[in-house]
């Protein structure tokens, strides 16, 4: 069955509250939106999160680079030859994460209706329910355990917490957060590239000092510093997890044999979508390093292809998915959130449709 259009089109989304990270402040997002359609009238979808200090992709980018070079590629190909497609798209360009992920992921989708399975059992998974974590921005100390403390109460056993703005303020700011919420309440911190070699180490080593039991601290420093990360990781007992300083499975390849880090964040606008995400997990599966897979202020369509991926593999036992729960109206459903756990619908490919 052969591929007959592929369509974009640009969903602009309010947040809860503005997400504040190292890197950026968003009020309101922008996703850009893929319906893919066989010439028998399945219709699949695909997303991406522009994110143009992470990714360098922007909505216009997005848009233009899946309109004018990729689909033109893949209009009349059959929606069976899925490797031949990912393969297609991921040729189709250099960089361009973000929209080769969501032709991809509407691939997948659309291949998935095509077979009438859910994407988690075509991909192998079983059915079990994942436990998520919810996020807190940077902000005043006060603000952040005030968040924390609601967040425990919503149910959450997982707090992520963004640092990297000011490393000293970073370690009175999760001293606090640990002391209000007790040692039952698993602590991530993400620095999203926002420290310096010697300033991780320092801050690093005062929560261990004080017993803070941080169970990983997230990109420290700058993405290329892969030897910087190296010599965080041997000055410190707390695991060192890779974000921005991996993209693709080539950049997978060189942490893993260089033993940079104790875990990678895959986020599929990095690596282009699934099939690479796939190639990731399993490939740092034979080095024994588990993955956490995360995600942009996405919608739930793009959110629910992660959450299928963790669902089916074993080497991802790490989820940080509550992009959706920040959006003010998403127009998306099929991925059912209940206090810290996460479903999918059951339905065929993503499960994912538009609200009425
Ligand atoms: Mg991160």
């Amino acid at each position: 069955m052969n591929i007959q259009s592929i369509e974009v089109s640009v969903e602009k989304l309010p947040l809860i509250k503005p997400f504040k990270t190292a890197l950026r402040t968003a009020d309101e997002i922008e996703n850009v939106i893929v319906m893919l359609r066989l010439e028998n009238g399945i219709i699949g979808m695909g997303a991406a999160a522009p994110t143009v200090a992470i990714t360098g992709d922007s909505t216009e980018g997005i848009k233009g680079i899946i309109q004018s070079v990729i689909t033109p590629q893949l209009l009349g190909k059959s929606i069976t030859q899925l490797n031949q497609l990912s393969k297609i798209v991921q040729q189709s360009c250099v960089g361009n994460t973000s929209a080769k992920a969501a032709v991809e992921i509407a691939i997948y989708d659309t291949l998935c209706k095509f077979w009438n399975i859910p994407l988690y059992q075509f991909l192998g998974g079983k059915t079990n329910q994942l436990m998520n974590d919810m996020t807190i921005s940077i902000g005043e100390e006060e603000k952040m355990v005030t968040e924390a403390k609601q967040i425990v109460n919503n149910g959450f056993s997982i707090i992520k917490i963004k640092a990297g703005k000011d490393w000293k303020k970073d370690i009175e700011r999760i001293s606090a957060i640990r002391e209000a919420v007790g040692n039952n309440v698993t602590l991530r911190v993400d620095a999203n590239q926002g420290w310096d070699v010697k300033h991780s180490i320092e801050v690093i080593r005062e929560w261990e000092k004080d017993r803070l039991n941080i169970e990983l601290v997230e990109q420290p420093v700058r993405a290329h510093n892969i030897t910087g990360l190296k010599e965080i990781k041997r000055n410190v007992q707390t695991p060192i997890m890779a974000d921005e300083s991996l993209f693709s499975p080539r950049d997978a390849m060189k942490l893993l044999s260089e033993q940079a880090v104790d875990y990678l964040n895959i986020k599929l606008m990095k690596t282009g979508g699934i099939r690479r995400a796939l190639q990731i997990a399993d490939m740092a599966e034979v080095a024994e390093i588990e993955c956490m897979i995360g995600s942009m202020m996405e919608s739930s369509v793009s959110v629910a292809a992660a959450v299928h991926l963790a669902i089916a593999h074993p080497n991802i036992t790490k989820i940080d998915l509550d992009a959706p729960l920040w959006i003010k109206a998403e127009p998306f459903e099929g991925i059912i959130y209940e206090e810290n756990t996460i479903q999918v619908s059951g339905d065929s490919g993503l499960g994912v449709k538009r609200k009425r």
